[in-house]
């Protein structure tokens, strides 16, 4: 099957993050048993979805290992002028959910996986597949485990991102948290003798837009990034019942993606103390109503910073036509967790773009997806062919 077709396939299987990603692993799974490649699977607790783990060539030696997610973001309400579920071709692309991000790139490591498995490699290559990645890279972590325990220690880890196939050799770490104010609720005419939890999100956001304030005038800088600071955000915000009632709810989600110089964790530790004595403050105006502010984490992983003159890397670099460009990118991947766990040179590097990722009518030029064909192609023999022990 060539990889265009493999895509079509894969894209055919409606892995949103919310569903089940089962059908399309053991479609894989026993694609490679067709070539005799065994594959482990790592579930989630209600086993509704599942990460895929399978090796060809020997194990105990650090090999190559390409890393995609399964789970594709939702098409509600995407106005999209095909079905974003079967993969079509047109104009020398194939339009389809999870066409760029990122079922091209698994199509196209599947692919190399089947053409290596009875060759003689002097070293392994891994194919992990990972799901819940939308919502925050949340579905690789019991993977990573399992990788860590099998000591895989990987020579080279590629993150099959849309980056259009230039080289992403870093990427800013993200958290996010759900803040949920509380105050008690009374008729409005009596509101300066009761806690406003809109008041009390306010106080928070003004909190979070100091500390954004301070990260771009004092924080860690990297200049290879488009905004070159850690950035603070909130992206929604609710709360009241009426206009004649003190409100005793609000919510709000906000966002820190920070860059490994900045010490995230002190300034997280701030921001809850500022919390506390709000509480405190809140409760010494009105010692009979009650105050409380809870943060939630969403989400939480690491940014990516390996060195671009990493040996792995450069000899990346060498297969990728001249133009190639070893950069930076804006958005978050799994990157920052594999080099966490397995301590692995790790790059994003895929085919497509990432400006027709998550949109309506997503696609992926055909000449894209040839190029990752190329790369893996020749990558895989320069890493596992004829590599001596003291490599
Ligand atoms: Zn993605």
């Amino acid at each position: 099957m060539e990889t265009k077709e493999l895509l079509k396939r894969l894209i055919a299987f409606a892995t949103v993050s919310s569903d089940s990603n089962l059908e399309l692993i053991d479609f894989v799974q026993s694609l490679l048993a067709t070539k005799g490649i065994r594959s482990e699977l790592v579930f989630n607790a209600d086993h509704s979805k599942a990460a895929m783990f399978a090796s060809i060539g020997p194990a105990g030696k650090p090999g190559l290992l390409l890393s995609g997610h399964s789970d594709v973001v939702p098409v509600k309400g995407q106005n999209w002028t095909t079905d974003p579920f079967t993969g079509t071709e047109k104009d020398g692309k194939i339009y389809g959910r999870g066409s760029c991000d990122m079922k091209g790139f698994i199509a196209s490591a599947i692919q190399i996986m089947l053409a290596f498995a009875d060759k003689p490699l002097d070293r392994p290559v891994h194919l992990a597949i990972s799901f819940d990645e939308e919502l925050g890279c949340l579905g690789i972590k019991d993977l990573l485990l399992q990788l860590q325990h099998l000591k895989v220690e990987p020579y080279l880890c590629i993150v099959g991102e849309p980056t259009s196939m230039n080289i992403a050799t870093g990427h800013k770490g993200k958290t996010s948290f759900r803040t949920h104010c509380c105050g008690d609720e009374a008729h409005s005419s009596q509101a300066p003798l009761h806690t406003n939890a809109i008041y009390l999100a306010c106080d928070v956001i003004a909190h979070l837009r100091n500390l954004q304030a301070e990260l771009m005038t004092s924080g860690a800088r990297d200049e290879a990034y488009n905004i070159p600071h850690s950035t603070v955000h909130v992206g929604t915000i609710e709360g009241g019942r009426s206009l004649n009632i003190v409100p005793g709810e609000c919510q709000f989600v906000f966002e820190i993606r920070y860059l490994p110089g900045d010490d995230i964790d002190t300034y997280l530790d701030n921001l809850f103390k500022q919390a506390e004595m709000l509480v405190q403050q809140a409760q010494q105006a009105h010692p009979a109503t009650k105050a409380a502010i809870t943060f939630d984490c969403l989400t939480r992983y690491p940014g990516l910073d390996t060195p671009a003159d990493h040996l792995s890397v450069r000899q990346l670099q060498a297969l990728l036509p001249d133009e190639t460009k070893t950069l930076k990118v804006a958005f978050g991947s799994e990157g920052g967790l594999f080099a966490e766990y397995l301590s692995a040179p790790v790059v994003v590097c895929g085919p497509g773009s990432i400006d027709q990722a998550h949109k309506p009518n997503e696609f992926i030029s055909l000449a894209q997806l040839q190029q990752c064909d190329d790369l893996l192609n020749k990558l895989v023999p320069e890493i596992c062919f004829n590599r001596s022990e003291h490599d």
